[in-house]
C-alpha cells in the first residue's frame, strides 16, 4: 500500500502536509499528489507518525510511480554496474518507460491546462508500452517533482532517480583545462531553476555536449523528465547522467 507525506486537496488546487490535514476540511477530498486520482486517507496509528495513503495500487494512474513495484536500489544499482547485455537491455527498457510515464503525466497536465481533449500521445505510448512489456517486466523508478527535491534531498542523495516537471532551463558553456595532461576542453551546465530559484544542475562532458540537443531559446517552463545519480556539491544538487537519451523534454 503506497503511502505519502503529503496530498493534493483538489478543492483548492494545492498540497496539504499532515500537519495542515483536518479531517472536517480533507476527509475524503484528498489525492495522490503525482497522479491527482488515487484516493488518499489518513492513517492514525498509535507510536507512528501519521500518514496518507492510498486504497491500492491500481487506483492509481497507470503512468503514475505508484501504480506498480519499486524496483530496490540494489536492483537497480547491480543493474546499472553490469557490462551483460541483457541487463544493459533491461535497464534502458526500464529508465525508458519510467521517462515516459512521467512525460505522460506532463502532457495530461498540460492538456488539462488547455482544456483540451486528452492527448492522442498518451494512448500511443500506453500501447508502445504494453507491446514492450511482454518482454521485460516494468518497475517503479523512484521519481521525485522538481517541486519536492529541495526538501526529499536528503533521501535522495547517492541515488539513482527521475527528477520531472516544469523548469527554466538555462545552458552555459565553461572551458576547463585538465590538471594532469594542461589539455583545454569544454563542459556544459544545464541549470535547472522553477520561479528563479536553483534545483539542481547537470554536467555535460563534451562528448555529451555533441548528443544533447539545446531547447529553442527564451523558452520557459520547460516540461521535462530526466534520470541519473543525486550528489550534493557545496550543497548545491547536481544530477549526474549516463547519457542524454535519459534526459527528455515534452
Ligand atoms: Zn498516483
Amino acid at each position: 500500500m503506497p503511502t505519502f507525506e503529503e496530498a493534493y486537496y483538489k478543492i483548492e488546487n494545492k498540497n496539504i502536509e499532515i500537519k495542515d490535514y483536518i479531517d472536517k476540511i480533507h476527509y475524503e477530498k484528498i489525492y495522490c499528489p503525482e497522479c491527482l486520482t488515487a484516493p488518499l486517507h489518513i492513517v492514525r496509528k498509535q507510536n507512528v507518525c501519521p500518514y496518507y495513503a492510498s486504497n491500492s495500487k491500481q487506483e492509481h494512474l497507470e503512468d503514475c510511480q505508484h501504480y506498480e513495484d519499486y524496483i530496490t536500489k540494489k536492483n537497480l544499482n547491480k543493474l546499472i554496474e553490469s557490462k551483460n547485455n541483457e541487463d544493459e537491455k533491461r535497464l534502458e527498457f526500464l529508465i525508458d518507460n519510467n521517462l515516459q510515464r512521467a512525460i505522460n503525466l506532463l502532457i495530461r497536465e498540460e492538456t488539462k491546462r488547455n482544456n483540451t481533449v486528452e492527448s492522442f500521445i498518451s494512448n500511443t505510448t500506453k500501447n508502445q508500452l504494453k507491446a514492450s512489456l511482454n518482454e521485460y517486466k516494468y518497475e517503479s523508478i523512484p521519481r521525485v517533482s522538481i517541486n519536492r527535491l529541495l526538501s526529499k534531498s536528503g533521501e535522495f542523495i547517492d541515488n539513482y532517480i527521475i527528477i520531472w516537471g516544469n523548469a527554466n532551463v538555462e545552458s552555459k558553456d565553461y572551458d576547463r583545462i585538465n590538471s594532469t595532461t594542461g589539455k583545454k576542453f569544454k563542459i556544459r551546465k544545464l541549470i535547472f531553476r522553477v520561479k528563479g530559484n536553483f534545483k539542481f544542475s547537470i554536467q555535460l562532458s563534451e562528448n555529451q555536449i555533441k548528443h544533447y540537443k539545446e531547447l529553442p531559446q527564451n523558452s520557459m517552463n520547460n516540461g521535462f523528465a530526466v534520470f541519473g545519480l543525486v550528489k550534493s556539491n557545496k550543497g548545491f544538487l547536481e544530477l549526474k547522467i549516463l547519457t542524454t537519451v535519459h534526459l527528455q523534454y515534452l
